[in-house]
């Protein structure tokens, strides 16, 4: 496959090095404003935050309940990580991993300075353990981990870094204006058609005892290169196809071949969720 390569040519330019980290800081910031996609769309995350609330142990539930807010649930709190985004500017790269769509693997080189969606959840895991960590530090902690475990089941959070995980291929999704990443973050999703209460009861009945037994395993990583390969699939309209190309036009025939995915992966992180919640706050004899 060929995957275009994008390159940011900036005309005209006359100034210092530094200016231009400024003005290409600035463009960037304005495709922010624009309306990015920033991970599964609300229905996703609060889905996979209301199956994961169903598999806690009452231990784990328990200390859940006393970081979060009286009231507060983990579907709620679930895109709270997004809300904050713009006010928290340093965790803007958090959310995902941007590699070569070609690579076999996650690979930790592949991760900024500032940090990743894998190397996020090691390290918000650890905080949200500390029982001596301040309990601001901890609820904080709580809500960045939910939500960046179902980031990256996203399979384009795990995505192609010369178009930043589909943000930049704009296609058509049902003879609509869209991106590929806005299409795996919530077109797949909505076109659907469900409510979040019949997505809740759908997802919740597919999971089955041997796929919970199959999925609590392995690394952020392990499951990160998952959503690699789902996104490599992501890419072709059928499978075997040419990479897609800007403005390419997705209909009923992707909807079906890839909704399942985007299906499986929010089952997955919900399950995942459930269980790294489980195993930070475990069961006392
Ligand atoms: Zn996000």
């Amino acid at each position: 496959m060929v995957y275009p390569l994008k390159v940011i040519v900036v005309k005209n330019w006359i100034g210092p090095k530094k200016s231009l980290r400024v003005l290409l800081a600035s463009l960037l910031a304005t495709t922010v404003m624009v309306g990015p996609a920033w991970g599964w769309g609300r229905i996703g995350h609060r889905v996979a935050g209301k199956i994961t609330e169903t598999r806690l142990t009452p231990t784990a539930k328990a200390a859940v309940d006393a970081l979060l807010t009286p009231g507060e649930s983990i579907a709620d709190v679930s895109t709270w990580a997004d809300e904050v985004r713009r006010d928290r500017r340093e965790s803007g790269p958090w959310h995902y991993i941007n590699i070569p769509i070609t690579e076999p693997r996650y690979d930790a080189r592949f991760v900024p300075k500032e940090g990743c969606v894998v190397t996020k959840i090691d390290d918000f895991r650890k905080i949200l353990a500390d029982t001596k960590a301040p309990r601001i530090e901890r609820q904080e902690a709580l809500k960045f981990l939910i939500h960046f475990v179902q980031d990256m089941h996203q399979p384009v959070h795990v995505g192609h870094r010369d178009d930043r995980g589909g943000n930049d291929l704009q296609v058509q999704f049902f003879e609509k204006g869209s991106n590929l990443h806005s299409v795996w973050d919530s077109g797949l999703i909505e076109h659907a058609n469900h409510t979040e209460k019949e997505w809740v009861e759908i997802l919740s009945k597919a999971i089955t005892p041997e796929q919970v037994e199959a999925w609590s395993k392995g690394t952020p990583a392990d499951w990160a290169t998952e959503s690699l390969e789902i996104a490599r699939g992501a890419y072709q309209n059928a499978p075997g196809t040419d990479a897609l190309k800007k403005g390419a036009k997705l209909g009923q025939p992707y909807q079906d071949a890839n909704l399942p995915f985007a299906e499986k992966r929010i089952e997955m992180a919900a399950v995942r969720l459930a269980w790294i919640l489980n195993a930070t706050f475990p069961e006392t004899k």
